[in-house]
């Protein structure tokens, strides 16, 4: 059905962006496909030993209601939990997020820095690329035309790790991120050395930013503030925001700064236990 419209067909997941973007008309289709009756992308398993498969149509609640995956995944339920408020909850999905392929969309950073991939399927058959390689541009990304996200998968949580993703905004909640970092961090069982680090950043780039240096440099380094000041340092480093109606690219970069090292110490906090 997608591929009979080329590139005039959309998926409908929750609607949640498609609709308002419809009756904005910012741009005009001929076909929605409604993706959510499809079983695969609709599949929800979880387990220590397999890792985590979401369906890419499952809406943002079932993950955070979902007991293993809040002891597994914590750092994803952060992110499914800050998207929009109850009601929007009950539609979006993460895979309407990543789809959406904007710069702040705030389950993108938890992706990268958990290592999670995407399982696409086209006409000319499926392919799996890293979340970090999807986004292409502000709301572009690397489907091609009759191609859909079936799923993401997460790879098992390695003993010792844990993740946090967090934002800024200027009110409480229902905004868009300022700035948004996620970070996840494995320790040696010493629980006091970084073994190593995925850090990204939502909103201060044209897309959602794997921060690779940042992340390298405490492979190896303790767990401690001096460490995430370096690492906060880099994550400045990597950040390319503009200036808007929601803050100055001067912001955006001291905020990078600040929310790595505060996603760095929650996930520390989380993988000691
Ligand atoms: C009031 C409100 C508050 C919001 N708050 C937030 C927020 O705090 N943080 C945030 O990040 N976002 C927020 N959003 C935006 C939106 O809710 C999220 O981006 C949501 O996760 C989108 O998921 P969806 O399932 O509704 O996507 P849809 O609207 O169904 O789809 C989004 C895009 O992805 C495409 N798509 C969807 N699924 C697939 C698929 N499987 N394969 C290929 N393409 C697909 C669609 O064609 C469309 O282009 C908010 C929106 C509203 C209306």
């Amino acid at each position: 059905m997608m591929a009979e419209k080329g590139p005039k067909a959309k998926a409908l997941a929750g609607g949640t962006d498609i609709l308002v973007q419809l009756r904005g008309r910012r741009f005009f289709i001929d076909r929605l496909v409604d993706v959510k009756g499809v079983p695969e992308m609709n599949e929800l398993s979880c387990s220590a030993e397999e890792g985590l498969t979401l369906g890419a149509a499952v809406p943002c609640y079932r993950i955070y209601e979902d007991d293993t995956i809040q002891s597994l995944y914590s750092g994803l339920v952060d992110a499914a939990f800050l998207i929009g408020g109850i009601q929007i909850q009950g539609r979006a999905s993460v895979g309407g997020n990543l789809c959406n392929a904007s710069p702040s969309g705030d389950t993108i950073p938890i992706l990268i820095a958990l290592g999670a991939s995407c399982v696409i399927e086209g006409p000319k058959g499926s392919r799996t690329l890293p979340v970090e390689d999807f986004c292409t541009g502000p709301g572009q990304n690397v489907l091609q035309d009759g191609e859909l996200l079936v799923a993401l998968k997460f790879p098992p949580p390695a003993a010792n790790s844990g993740a946090h993703y967090l934002r800024f905004i200027p009110r409480n909640e229902m905004d868009i991120a300022v700035a948004g970092a996620g970070a996840s961090v494995v320790l040696e069982d010493d629980k006091e050395t970084i073994k190593s680090a995925r850090i990204s950043l939502a909103a201060v780039g044209p897309t959602p930013i794997f921060a690779e240096e940042a992340s390298e440099l405490l492979a190896g380094r303790a767990a401690s503030e001096g460490s995430f000041e370096a690492a906060a340092e880099a994550a400045k480093a990597a950040a390319r925001p503009i200036s808007d109606m929601r803050g100055t690219a001067k912001q955006r970069i001291h905020l990078s700064g600040v929310l790595t090292k505060r996603a760095l110490r929650e996930a520390v906090a989380r993988a000691q236990g």
